[in-house]
């Protein structure tokens, strides 16, 4: 079984079967895109994204979470979707949203809260069958949407999601040669954290994984906030961006026009500074 091929054949039936994605995906083909630089190596790519206001305007205030029908248990999920099963208790969906190509997103079958501690071998096996992707996990005050149930996200790799640590924000950089080896690193970074955010369920984090090289590696960015102040700003210094892990990688998503048109590095520096979390 080639976990890759399989998804393209997802893919390509769900966009015969399902028009909404079919013309989510061709929407994205469309996609204004601009790029800051700093220096030679590091670059930050901004996509104006209206599709995603879902995600950037959720609410993930406790009580709304759970009055609200969880868009990822299977009795709620739109009619269309189809799936293919992962590990036994993942399912494997194309996201109707996408910010990359070939985005797919992987709940877990069962309703239970968004944290990594225990699942990051599982991410790395999925990583594994996936070289072509990234993977990544947003913490649920990190970026998720669907904090109660949880889930992965990946997409075909792109230079500026895999750009480890840079002065821009924090990324602890995890590289092992194996799952297990790269498991227990990860263990001594997550317990770090914890250390630093006692008081929180999980430490606030975004988490990509993907293999390089026969190499598994993990790009942890730990995080203080979960939007920056522009979040809750009126008028015209609001900006509305949330970001997750794709962000902080170096993919920003703005989902109002205005917000992409105005967006300067000055902006990104400023953003990257109220959520990313110093760790030196
Ligand atoms: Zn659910």
């Amino acid at each position: 079984m080639n976990l890759q091929n399989d998804i393209e054949n997802l893919f390509s039936t769900q966009k015969d079967e399902w028009p909404k994605l079919e013309e989510a995906i061709r929407n994205l083909e469309d996609v204004k895109i601009k790029q800051f630089n700093w220096g030679d190596n590091i670059s930050v790519k901004v996509q104006f994204n209206p599709s995603r206001i879902t995600s950037t305007g959720a609410n993930i205030d406790k009580h709304h979470i759970e009055e609200r029908p969880c868009f990822l248990c299977e009795q709620n999920r739109p009619a269309e979707q189809k799936g293919i099963t992962f590990l036994d208790k993942y399912i494997i969906l194309c996201n109707p949203f996408p910010i990359l190509s070939n985005h797919i997103t992987i709940p877990l079958f069962s309703h239970v809260p968004q944290r990594i501690r225990h699942k990051i071998g599982e991410m790395l096996s999925l990583s594994e069958k996936l070289p072509d992707y990234i993977v990544f996990y947003n913490g649920p005050k990190s970026g998720a949407s669907a904090p109660d149930h949880f889930h992965l996200q990946a997409g075909l790799k792109t230079p500026e999601l895999t750009q480890g640590d840079n002065e821009l924000r924090s990324c602890f950089i995890i590289e092992g040669s194996t799952i297990s080896e790269s498991v227990e690193l990860f263990e001594e970074v997550y317990q770090f954290l914890r250390s630093l955010q006692p008081d929180e369920e999980e430490p606030m984090l975004n988490v990509i994984t993907f293999v390089e090289d026969n190499n598994y590696k993990i790009h942890i960015f730990p995080r203080k906030a979960h939007r920056p102040k522009q979040y809750f700003d009126e008028g015209s210094k609001k900006m509305l961006v949330s970001p997750g892990a794709l962000d902080m990688a170096g993919l920003f998503i703005t989902v109002r026009e205005e917000d992409f048109n105005k967006i300067e590095k000055q902006d990104i520096e400023d953003i990257y500074f109220q959520v990313s979390l110093p760790i030196m």
